[in-house]
This record gives C-alpha cells, sequence and structure tokens, in this order.
C-alpha cells in the first residue's frame, strides 16, 4: 500500500493484514475454536444415543456424563479462546495507537493545517476501538459459523437428506434479506464516525478558546453547534439501528420457522417409520445450530463493516507523509557567509499566494528587525525559516545549503523560534525552560532566567525551578509566558533564535527589559525579531520592511525614515506611539 491518496479503499485483505500481525495469538485462538466447534458437533449425535437407551434397560449414566463434560469443555474452550482474542485485538489497537500518534506528530505542518484536531483525535480514540472489538469479535463468529455450517449440513445430510434441503431453503432465505440491509450498515456506520468527528472537532476547538468563547458571550451558541453535531451522529446513529433492528426479527423467523417445519415434516416421516424419534431430536437440534450462530455471521459481517470504515479512516492518516524521509546531509559549520538566507523566496497557502520574491540576509551574530503591518507576512516568513513550509520558489539557505537538502530536526537545532502566541506546556518550570534542551544545568537555566529579567520570578515560586506552572500550578502573566519561552529558546543555544512579536504582551517597563535582554542574547547568537516597538527595532542593527508579502526596503531606522513610505507610515502610527508612552 504505497499510496497517498485520501480516497483509497480499504479491503478485506487489509483487515486479514491486522490478524496476520498477531498471529501467534490468532492462531491459538482458531485452534481453539476449532475444537470447541467440534465438541459442539457431537453433543447432538450423544444426545440421540441417549435417546436410543431410553426404555432399552442400558445404563443412561455413561451417555449423560459424557455430554456434561463435553458441556463443561467447549464452555473452557471457547472462553480461552476468546480471551486469546480480546489480547490479540489489543495488541493491534496497541500497535495502531503508537503508530498513529508517532505519525500525527511527525506529519508535515501543511498537511495538519488541512485536518481539524479533534477528528484526527478520534482516529486515535474511537476508530481503534472500533478494529479491536473487529479483531476479538468477529474473526471467531466466522470461523465458527463456517465450521458448524460444514458440520452440522454434513450431518444433517447423512441423517436425513430430505429435511436438510427445507431448512438450507429457509435459511437461504433469511440470509438474502440479511445480507441486503448489511450493505447499508457499513455505510452508515463510516457516516456515524465522520459525524461523532466533528462533534469532537468542534468542542475541542470550543475548550481550547474557552475564554475568547465566555468573553463573546458564545456558550450557548457553541453549545447549539456541538448539540447539532451530536443530533448528526445520533441521527446516522439511529439509521444503522434501524437497518440492524431488521436482523434480529428475520433471523427469529427464520429459527421458529425451520424449527416448526422440521417438527411438522419430521413427525409425519417418524409415523411414516421413515425416521427415528432420536434422529428427529438430533435433527431438530443441528437445524437450531445451523441458524442460531447465522445471527453471529450477521453481526460478525456488521463488525466488520464497522471495521473497515474505522480502518479507511485511520490508513488516512497512517498515510500523511513525515516531514524527512530521505537521507539528508548535516547542517554545515559556520563559514564566511550568512548565516541565513531568503533568496528571491515566495510562497502560498494553498491558491493564496502570501509571499512574493522575499530575499534577505542574515549575517554570523546580525541583529535583524522585521517590521510590517499585520497580514504581510512576517510570521509565514518565521514558518520557512524554521521549516514548518518549504517555499514554492526561490530557497531558504542555511549556510549556504538549501534548507531541502537538510534533516529537519537536525536543522532545527541551530535554529529557536519563540511564535507570537507562546502556550505554556505543563509540568514544573524546570520543564518547560528545558524543553529544547532537558540536559541543561542548574547554572545555564538561571543565567537564562537572569538573562529575560525572570529571576524575581523564581525568588517568588513556593518550590523555585521545580514549581508547577500553567494550568495546574502557578498562574504566569502573559509577559512572564513571553519571557519563559525566550528563556526556553536562548537555552537550547541556538545559532538563530527567531522571535515573532515578543514583547506584544508585554508592559513597557517589561518591554525595556526584553529589548536589553535581547541586545544582550544577540553577543551569542544572530537574531531575527519581529516587532511593534520602535526600542526592540532600533536596537537591529538593520530592518527589514514587510508589505503585502514583499520586501519593501532593508535599512537602518535612519535610513528607513528617510526613503520607505510604508516605514514612515508605521513609525507615524502605532510605531511611534508606543515610544511616546514608554516616555510619558
Ligand atoms: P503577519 O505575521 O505579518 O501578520 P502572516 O504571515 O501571519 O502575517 O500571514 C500572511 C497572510 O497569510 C495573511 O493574509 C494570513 O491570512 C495568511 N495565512 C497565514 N497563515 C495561514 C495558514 N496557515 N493558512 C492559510 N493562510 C494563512
Ligand atoms: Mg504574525
Amino acid at each position: 500500500m504505497a499510496g497517498t491518496a485520501a480516497g483509497e479503499s480499504v479491503g478485506y485483505r487489509d483487515l486479514f493484514a491486522l490478524l496476520l500481525e498477531r498471529r501467534t495469538t490468532v492462531a491459538w485462538a482458531l485452534a481453539l475454536t476449532v475444537v470447541g466447534t467440534v465438541l459442539g458437533l457431537l453433543q447432538p449425535l450423544l444426545t440421540m444415543r441417549l435417546i436410543d437407551r431410553v426404555g432399552t434397560g442400558e445404563p443412561l449414566a455413561g451417555p449423560a456424563l459424557l455430554l456434561a463434560g463435553l458441556f463443561a469443555a467447549q464452555a473452557c474452550i471457547e472462553g480461552l479462546g476468546q480471551f486469546l482474542l480480546d489480547v490479540a485485538g489489543e495488541g493491534v489497537v496497541l500497535r495502531l495507537r503508537k503508530t498513529l500518534a508517532n505519525r500525527l506528530l511527525l506529519a508535515r505542518i501543511g498537511d495538519l493545517d488541512c485536518h481539524r484536531t479533534g477528528d484526527l483525535l478520534s482516529r486515535v480514540g474511537t476508530d481503534t476501538t472500533v478494529l479491536r472489538d473487529m479483531v476479538a469479535g468477529s474473526f471467531v463468529q466466522l470461523v465458527t459459523v463456517a465450521l458448524t455450517a460444514v458440520g452440522t449440513g454434513g450431518l444433517m445430510l447423512w441423517l436425513d437428506p430430505v429435511m436438510f434441503g427445507i431448512v438450507i431453503a429457509t435459511i437461504a432465505a433469511a440470509a438474502v434479506v440479511v445480507a441486503g440491509v448489511m450493505t447499508g450498515i457499513r455505510g452508515t456506520t463510516e457516516q456515524y464516525l465522520t459525524d461523532v468527528g466533528t462533534m469532537t472537532a468542534d468542542l475541542e476547538r470550543a475548550l481550547g478558546n474557552i475564554r475568547t468563547v465566555r468573553a463573546c458571550r458564545a456558550e450557548h451558541r457553541e453549545a447549539r453547534r456541538i448539540g447539532e453535531a451530536a443530533e448528526a451522529a445520533c441521527t446516522s446513529g439511529l439509521r444503522s439501528a434501524r437497518l440492524g433492528s431488521l436482523v434480529g426479527p428475520v433471523m427469529e423467523v427464520a429459527v421458529n420457522g425451520s424449527f416448526l417445519l422440521v417438527l411438522l415434516i419430521g413427525a409425519v416421516r417418524v409415523s411414516n417409520g421413515d425416521m427415528t424419534i432420536s434422529a428427529l431430536v438430533a435433527f431438530l437440534l443441528y437445524a437450531t445450530y445451523l441458524v442460531m450462530p447465522l445471527a453471529g455471521l450477521f453481526s460478525a459481517v456488521a463488525l466488520i463493516q464497522r471495521g473497515l470504515g474505522s480502518l479507511k479512516r485511520i490508513q488516512e492518516a497512517l498515510r500523511l507523509p513525515v516531514e524527512s524521509t530521505s537521507d539528508p546531509a548535516e547542517a554545515p559549520t559556520r563559514g564566511p557567509g550568512p548565516l541565513l538566507e531568503l533568496v528571491d523566496v515566495s510562497f502560498s497557502y494553498g491558491d493564496r499566494q502570501v509571499l512574493s520574491g522575499v530575499s534577505l540576509q542574515i549575517p554570523e551574530y546580525g541583529y535583524l528587525a522585521m517590521v510590517g503591518r499585520s497580514g504581510a507576512g512576517k510570521t509565514t516568513v518565521t514558518s520557512l525559516i524554521e521549516r514548518f513550509y518549504d517555499p514554492d520558489g526561490g530557497a531558504v539557505l542555511f549556510r549556504g545549503t538549501d534548507l531541502r537538502k537538510l534533516e529537519h530536526r537536525g536543522y532545527r537545532r541551530h535554529v529557536a523560534l519563540v511564535e507570537q502566541h507562546t502556550p505554556l506546556l505543563y509540568g514544573s518550570l524546570r520543564h518547560n525552560l528545558t524543553y529544547a534542551a532537558p540536559d541543561a544545568s542548574e547554572d545555564a537555566i538561571r543565567e537564562v532566567l537572569d538573562t529575560v529579567g525572570l529571576d524575581a520570578l523564581l525568588r517568588r515560586l513556593p518550590d523555585g525551578l521545580d514549581s508547577e506552572v500553567g494550568e495546574r500550578g502557578v498562574r504566569l502573566s502573559g509577559g512572564e509566558r513571553q519571557r519563559v519561552a525566550i528563556a526556553r529558546a536562548l537555552l537550547a543555544e541556538p545559532d538563530l533564535l527567531v522571535l515573532d512579536e515578543p514583547t506584544s504582551h508585554l508592559d513597557t517597563v517589561s518591554e525595556a527589559e526584553i529589548a536589553e535582554a535581547l541586545l544582550r542574547a544577540s553577543e551569542r547568537c544572530s537574531l531575527l525579531v519581529i516587532a511593534h516597538r520602535l526600542s526592540t527595532v532600533r536596537s537591529a542593527r538593520r530592518i527589514v520592511v514587510m508589505d503585502g508579502g514583499r520586501v519593501s526596503s532593508i535599512g537602518t531606522h535612519e535610513e528607513l525614515l528617510a526613503r520607505d513610505r510604508t516605514y514612515q507610515q508605521l513609525v507615524e502610527s502605532h510605531l511611534l506611539q508606543s515610544e511616546k508612552s514608554a516616555h510619558a
């Protein structure tokens, strides 16, 4: 299965491959099932022997004890077989969940952008569970049914060919009806899971932005939307249930109908002397044996149909390409040229062109600022530098090597990014600081906290670096969170530190502290700082002005003020204002 198309179909072969993953366990379960079924088939024959002895004076205890033994053995063996299948099912699910989680965490950012997070989550949670039930539930039933059908059919044929024909005809009629229903169930199940995915995705988005939701007083609207998604799921669930509810009555009619037919015709044949009473009893037992597992067969087929729907969604996620595949080069070491360079870069999100002809250079130990209106493409430039996306045209070069030739993770060791909106992770302050550099020493951590002006915070925390921060611990202010993010980036000792509007959450005092921290950091590595505040921008040696996805000009503050219209406008509006307020 090498394809990447999302709609590629999934067949029984793929389900079978899942069973083969646990072939030893499944083989044992299969063997036990076969033994259990054969023991079951022997029971009517023994019953026949028992009845034949009635009134002849021969002891009944022997066959009766044997029959009891058979019952017990069959129950134990079938129980053990089912347990083994459950083990196999959990094993398959474990493997799928691990692979899925891994694949999703390694997938290309562009592909993840196209999927709702909640929908991806439900593939790891719900769909894998459906597959587990399929592996654990359907397989044993299919084998039991097949064996029972062949065994029972053969024995019935041997006992009485005419009556065998009657039973088969009844069952065949029922089977045709049920098979039609089953095909319908598969479609509704797929729809059901898609609807559940939508609901999960909506709820996830609402809870993830709960503050905005509350502030906009939109909680009832969101609840309604999620309610609607739940209702859609309910509708498709009911459609599947309606179809499923046909199965029971049809089977009931088939079971009781064939029982009655066999009884009536059998009674006539017994009175005509064509059949013994004991053979009739055995026959009645076999007839139910043949029909009963048929219900199992249909529920097994329904499970498989659901499994196919889920497997399709799982494989779709598994086919998402991962970032680095080829055998890439190591990131080059320092040379005479610039550290990072964008050469005539163009980029679009889907059809929407966002960058065109962007060229800029960041020298080793250079400090570059980037300004521009919101929507100018600044964050997109940082995404290309982090290689979340590859450019459509032109190239991003790291020390002269095209990023496309470098391995993602190896390259990212050289570049640290502080995102525009930086959520804190979870756990202790130490954990959050050392996320990119797990081996950082205590001294290095404290030094970095000094650099970003968080030494006071550290003294305030009850357990120092080991204090819990975030949702379940000490709440940090926006400014503190931002500085934790900067500290985390610096601790990784990158060659290039990219900051996307790092001071936008800060008051002017902390903003000045950050500006100073950045100046100090610029002695350790190159900096690209996207900023709106003039004080941050002015410490940069050069400033890039972005406008509508293009570089409008590059220069020092004075140069740009003299000749760049966009820069003048930016300074006239908010950039300058913030400096005024800083002096107020
Ligand atoms: P800036 O950071 O300068 O405000 P961005 O780089 O974030 O600008 O965005 C540039 C343009 O690209 C905007 O018009 C924005 O709507 C669009 N854009 C940004 N991210 C995405 C995305 N993931 N998918 C589609 N369009 C996007
Ligand atoms: Mg931005």
